[in-house]
């Protein structure tokens, strides 16, 4: 029988959850504080649109299941991006992910495909399935992990072990970012991602914002209330209160928020005050005067982990950090991996400056970014509005064996109150938003929602 489900935050998250929940004949609302979206949204710079957090989406087979769940057929049109994941210009030389054939690195590559390869095909079962030593498929795919990861539990140690070429090895170890954490503290998986990645790395064909729109369409044509502007101010029992005004009663909640947030709500104390975070970042979108010639994608890594992961974990500015670029016509969107302090930084702020320059000069584009007719900057401060404490952007840096695909976490955290999106599943980009928003819905049927 249908139960009336209240959803906290209407990111990508709360969202994909809402229309799985009404596909089960419940009642949903979702409350969002803000605009639906979360960090996913629209905005205008310079006369051009640009559609701001994620812009890789990777392992679109999830993407498949959670659509086959749904009974609905692809509304997004993905596309390659071209050059894949990019060109990494490591200090050891640039590399471009996938490598292609004739590259001098193809050998080492192949070599490192390979070891992957077992892994491959149990790569959606870790990010869908609820963590259960008593679900066969569950068991397959972590000895699978096992097998491929051997006793290394960090990216760092089971790259350090494979003995690749430096610049190959510092390529892998960047993708410990995709957690948000340096590749000493992420797990061994980070650094098989582009390997099980492979080609696949996608955009929906009306980008990002394409994405958000199909969540939304499949919330509201099954019967979703989606309230944008609707804080939730508290949390007793399966009972909201809203703006500090208006009293609400669910049978069920799931909050999709921070679960730092979720404890405030509720009157506890966070529930781990000294929880390391994931990195936080500074995105900056501008408007080129003209087309740039740049490739769609490229990386500047860290040239040390070491001194970046000791620079990120003191709050301090790392002097070399991750730099994402992206180029596409006249737009231009860098962000740059930053320490999870909330701060609310300019284009003008001095680190921000010299990570330009960096950029400026390793891509030999001298001056692109004074160039541009109108810069917008999305501080650590904005992550941290509605987000994770400092604007952390995959949350708290868990230990690596409770990160990636093992994630026991505490779905259901009280009776009638459960849990999803990248607060309680690590590493959680898109791949674990939409794999975790499936993974509760399944664990909702089994108990309905108890
Ligand atoms: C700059 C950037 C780049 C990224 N790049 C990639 C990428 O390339 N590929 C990829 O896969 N992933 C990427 N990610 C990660 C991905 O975007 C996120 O994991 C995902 O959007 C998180 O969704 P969420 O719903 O869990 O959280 P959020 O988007 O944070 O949603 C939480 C929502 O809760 C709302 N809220 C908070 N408090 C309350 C309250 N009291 N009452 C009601 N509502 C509330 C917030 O306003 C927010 O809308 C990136 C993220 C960022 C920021």
């Amino acid at each position: 029988m249908g139960r009336s489900v209240g959803i906290l935050g209407g990111g990508l998250a709360g969202l994909a959850l809402s229309a799985l929940l009404a596909a089960r004949g419940h009642h949903v609302t979702v409350y969002e504080r803000d605009q639906l979206g979360g960090k996913l949204r629209r905005l205008e710079v310079g006369g051009l649109t640009f559609d701001t957090g994620p812009s890789l989406f990777t392992v679109p087979q999830v993407w498949r299941a959670y659509l086959d769940r749904l009974g609905e057929p692809d509304p997004l049109n993905l596309q390659p991006l071209p050059g894949g994941l990019g060109q990494y210009h490591t200090p050891h030389g640039p590399v471009p992910l996938p490598v292609p054939p004739g590259h001098a690195l193809f050998a080492d590559w192949q070599r490192y495909v390979r070891m992957a390869a077992p892994l491959a095909p149990h790569l959606l079962t870790l990010l869908t399935t609820p963590p259960r030593l008593t679900d066969p498929a569950f068991l397959r795919a972590s000895a699978a992990l096992f097998r491929v990861t051997g006793p290394h539990l960090t990216a760092a140690a089971w790259l350090r072990a494979r003995h690749f070429p430096p610049a190959l090895s510092h390529a892998l170890a960047t993708q410990a970012l995709n957690a948000g954490l340096a590749p000493q503290d992420a797990p061994a998986l980070y650094a098989l991602l582009p390997a099980l990645v492979g080609a696949e790395v996608m955009r929906p064909a009306r980008g990002m914002g394409a994405l958000l729109e199909a969540l939304k369409d499949s919330a509201a044509a099954r019967g979703v209330v989606l309230r944008e502007g609707e804080a939730v101010t508290r949390i007793s029992g399966t009972a909201l209160m809203l703006n500090g005004t208006e009293a609400v009663r669910h049978d069920l909640l799931v909050s999709a928020l921070d679960p730092v947030r979720l404890a405030a709500l509720r009157g506890q104390r966070a529930p781990s005050p000294l929880a390391r975070r994931t990195v936080s970042g500074v995105a900056l979108y501008a408007a080129l005067p003209e087309p740039t010639s740049l490739p769609a994608t490229s990386v500047l890594p860290p040239d040390d982990f070491r001194a970046f992961r000791a620079a990120v974990r003191a709050g301090e500015w790392p002097s070399s950090t991750l730099a994402l670029v992206h180029a596409e016509g006249r737009r231009l969107s860098v962000l740059l991996a930053a320490p999870a302090t909330g701060a609310a930084v300019t284009p003008e702020h001095p680190w921000v400056q010299a990570q330009l320059r960096r950029i400026e000069e390793t891509l030999g584009v001298p001056g692109l970014l004074a160039s541009a007719q109108a810069v917008t900057a999305l501080p650590p401060a904005h992550y941290a509005a509605g987000g994770h404490p400092g604007g952390a952007l995959y949350g708290a840096a868990v230990p690596p064996w409770r990160g990636g695909p093992l994630h026991p976490q505490p779905y259901r955290v009280a009776p009638g109150l459960w849990q999803v999106g990248a607060g309680v599943h690590p590493g959680g980009g898109l791949p674990a938003i939409l794999g975790g928003a499936l993974l509760v819905d399944t664990l909702l049927a089994g108990t309905n929602g108890r």
